[in-house]
């Protein structure tokens, strides 16, 4: 077994070998902590028939975790200079492949099936660069890549707000859009200490699993987030009144709106936050006809 890269000691020796200097528009903050490393992979439960995805491997540390366990793991990582430092900290790792590439426009469909055709499970374990953490989410949630489960630290903040229940300050279109795909659990809270360079919020590590059943008769899962999204602009204002600013104009809206309110029974003076992800649903299948389509006049 190698010595471990995350510790702040030999962190700041490959930083130094190789002249690395932290961008902060990366989201570059380092952990520097294995037992923090191994809790993580350890919600994971990772075997060396999971194919894992990795987000933004830094120098390693998660990485070199990950590939002690796992049959292969696959890091896309966006800042080139860290490629000869990989290239380094990973020889003693023939399991791992570093793909130097944006994250966000990545063919996701494509790399799971060129790096992972032997895989039945895959999954993704990240410290996720926390300036891009919801559209990292969403990209796997809403391009139905085939990874079964992520566990992926990011602000504590998002996490709260990822798996927060109706009725909740946190509660908003970001909670739905998760949680419509995934069952959402908080892992483990991290103090900012096991960061190098510290982050200026405190950390916490979700782990998102695939439903086992989607949620049945969703007319339209576009419109249904565009419904949500629209219930929210406002936070203070009722469904009614948001609904009315973002639904898209046309002959009788008014009336149309009502319709669909009576037909579902939802009182249109309460606060989107209230609705339970099933309410939203109904409520957007009751629209649809309406207003899913370009209207006529
Ligand atoms: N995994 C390492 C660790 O835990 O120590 C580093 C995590 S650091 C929070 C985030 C990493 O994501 C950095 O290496 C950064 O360069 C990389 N990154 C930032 N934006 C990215 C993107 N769009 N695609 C791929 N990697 C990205």
């Amino acid at each position: 077994m190698y010595k471990d890269i995350a510790t702040p000691m030999r962190t700041k020796e490959i930083l130094q070998k190789h002249g690395f200097s932290f961008k902060k528009s990366l989201g570059q903050n380092f952990l520097v902590d294995s037992n923090v490393l191994q809790n993580i992979v350890s919600h994971a439960n990772i075997t060396d028939s999971t194919g894992v995805i990795e987000v933004g491997p830094g120098i390693g540390a998660l990485t070199e975790h990950l590939a002690r366990k796992a049959g292969k793991v696959v890091a896309f990582e966006i800042d080139g200079r860290l490629l000869p430092v990989l290239e380094d900290t990973m020889s003693p790792y023939p399991n791992v492949t570093v793909l130097h590439q944006d994250v966000l426009k990545a063919d996701l469909h494509q790399v799971i099936e060129e790096q992972f055709a032997d895989y039945e499970d895959v999954v993704v374990v990240a410290n996720l660069p926390y300036y891009i953490t919801t559209p990292i989410i969403m990209k796997f949630l809403m391009e139905k890549a085939r990874v079964k489960q992520l566990v992926i630290m990011m602000q504590k903040e998002v996490a709260d707000r990822i798996t927060a229940e109706p009725s909740t300050k946190a509660y908003g279109s970001l909670s739905i859009a998760v949680q419509y795909y995934m069952d959402a659990e908080v892992s483990m809270i991290v103090p900012k200490t096991v960061f190098i360079p510290q982050p200026n919020v405190e950390s916490a590590v979700l782990r998102l699993t695939r439903k086992e059943e989607a949620y049945p008769d969703v007319a339209d899962e576009d419109f249904l987030f565009n419904v949500t999204q629209g219930s929210f602009v406002h936070r203070r204002k009722t469904l009614w009144n948001n609904l009315q600013a973002s639904l898209p104009e046309g002959k009788e809206k008014k009336e149309l709106i009502q319709q669909a309110f009576d037909t579902v029974g939802i009182d249109p003076v309460r606060r989107g936050e209230t609705l339970s992800i099933p309410e939203f649903i109904e409520l957007a299948n009751a629209l649809y006809p309406s207003f899913g389509k370009p209207r006529s006049e």
